[in-house]
């Protein structure tokens, strides 16, 4: 048998290399295998938004699970520029949720009280108050709720220091490296098979987005993930246009730095097309154009898609696959990698590298802090995938 780290992290996406960032952290040797380039895939398209409260219509766990995550971020943004130089855009600018009738209105003042009601910040604004935040905005709006806290990164550059700052912990990430299968004896993971041959570890985790169900799929594990397309495209507009996002259901603007917007997103479902469409852009610039007027004078940059891993329930897999000793998931986080990628590190490094008890104890000093702050691991659990019978029960792997 050849070299066994203590964890394989299958997949450098934002998720990966936070697991693998955490993990690292803890003194663990940690190889984070990626088939493409790190952050290459879903991470780079994201827009970056810090969604915890524009993104949800409840306070169930997945509320809970993100506002954890949300106030990781300051933190995390000086750390990694300490240790790696490398700076993750964050921005605290808030969000403006636009209504642009009545229907939405009442949803939005809807939304605030709840959210004010679980402790969060959020306050609707007449359509005058909401101009005189963003003074571009179109005239044409019923309003908006606003979310201070709701911030956003530059995602590319979260994964690039996530991956930086895991290598100077001590991690080893392979670009170009396909796992194939998984290698488990007698219900145990040992390791994966690569295209270079097997490497072992104590450990493993699967955070490979929306392809983790084809990796599990070859062990029995049914982990229904599907690719929903999302298409973005970017303008340089003059700086200073606007300064907070822009949020509707269909379409949302994100000012970075130096005056790049980045419109986003479509939804199409089921598909691993990776191609931008005409339509899809069209309809993206047509809202955009009704949202903030003079977008339509600024320079055109780029236009890309990626694929965002949904799960059936929404919500993603974490934790331990149920029947396979040292086989751990990370996978599903659909529209907010981003903004769930600090709390999913921390979460899966304390369960793998300090086991179910450390777990517990990090979720109950989460919930002295944050009224319902540990619901989210219950309903987020690995174990509710199906698993046949653990495959290589006596068998050599
Ligand atoms: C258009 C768009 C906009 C978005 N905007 C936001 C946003 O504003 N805010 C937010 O929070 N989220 C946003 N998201 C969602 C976010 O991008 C994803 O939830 C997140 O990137 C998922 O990260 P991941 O690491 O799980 O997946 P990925 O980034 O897809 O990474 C998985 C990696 O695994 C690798 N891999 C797969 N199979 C294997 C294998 N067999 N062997 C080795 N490597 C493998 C892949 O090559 C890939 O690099 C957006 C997504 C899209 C598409």
């Amino acid at each position: 048998m050849g070299k066994v780290d203590d964890v394989i992290v299958i997949g450098g996406g934002v998720i990966g290399c936070s697991i693998a960032y955490q993990l690292a952290g803890r003194g663990l040797a940690v190889t984070v295998l990626e088939r493409g380039r790190l952050g290459g895939e879903a991470t780079a398209a994201a827009a970056g938004m810090l969604g915890a409260q524009a993104e949800m219509n409840e306070t169930g766990p997945l509320f809970q699970l993100s506002r954890w995550s949300r106030s990781l971020f300051p933190q995390l943004a000086e750390e990694l520029a300490a240790l790696t130089g490398v700076g993750i855009g964050l921005v605290r600018e808030g969000l403006l949720h636009l209504a642009m009738d009545e229907v939405q209105e009442r949803e939005l003042r809807g939304r605030a009280a709840l959210q004010q009601a679980a402790g969060e910040p959020a306050a609707w604004l007449d359509a005058a108050e909401a101009a005189r935040l963003e003074p571009a905005l179109s005239r044409g709006l019923r309003g908006a709720l606003y979310l201070p806290e709701d911030g956003q990164v530059e995602a590319p550059q979260l994964a690039r220091a996530l991956a930086a700052g895991a290598a100077l912990r001590g991690a080893h990430l392979r670009e170009y490296t396909q796992v194939r299968e998984l290698l488990v004896e007698r219900g145990r993971v040992v390791g994966v098979l690569t295209d270079d041959g097997p490497r072992y570890a104590e450990r493993v985790v699967a955070a490979a987005g929306v392809w983790s169900g084809r990796l599990l799929g070859g062990i029995g594990a049914e982990l229904p993930l599907v690719p929903v397309k999302g298409e973005c495209f970017s303008v340089l507009a003059p700086p200073g246009l606007l300064r907070r996002t822009l949020f509707t259901p269909g379409c949302y603007i994100v000012p970075k730095a130096g005056g790049r917007l980045v419109v986003g997103a479509t939804m199409v479902p089921g598909s691993y097309d990776r191609r931008v469409s005409l339509a899809g852009v069209a309809g993206l610039m047509q809202t955009a154009q009704r949202l903030l007027p003079a977008i339509g004078e600024a320079e055109w940059e780029r236009a890309w898609t990626g694929l965002r891993p949904q799960s059936a329930d929404g919500l993603p897999y974490l934790g331990a696959v149920p029947g396979y000793e040292g086989l751990y998931v990370a996978a599903g986080h659909y529209r907010n990698g981003i903004l769930l990628a600090p709390a999913t590190g921390v979460w899966l490094a304390a369960l793998v590298a300090g086991g179910p008890a450390e777990a517990a104890e990090l979720l109950a000093r989460e919930e002295r802090q944050r009224t319902g702050a540990s619901s989210w691991a219950a309903a987020c659990r690995a174990e509710r995938l199906t698993v046949a019978a653990p495959v290589g029960a006596g068998e050599g792997a």
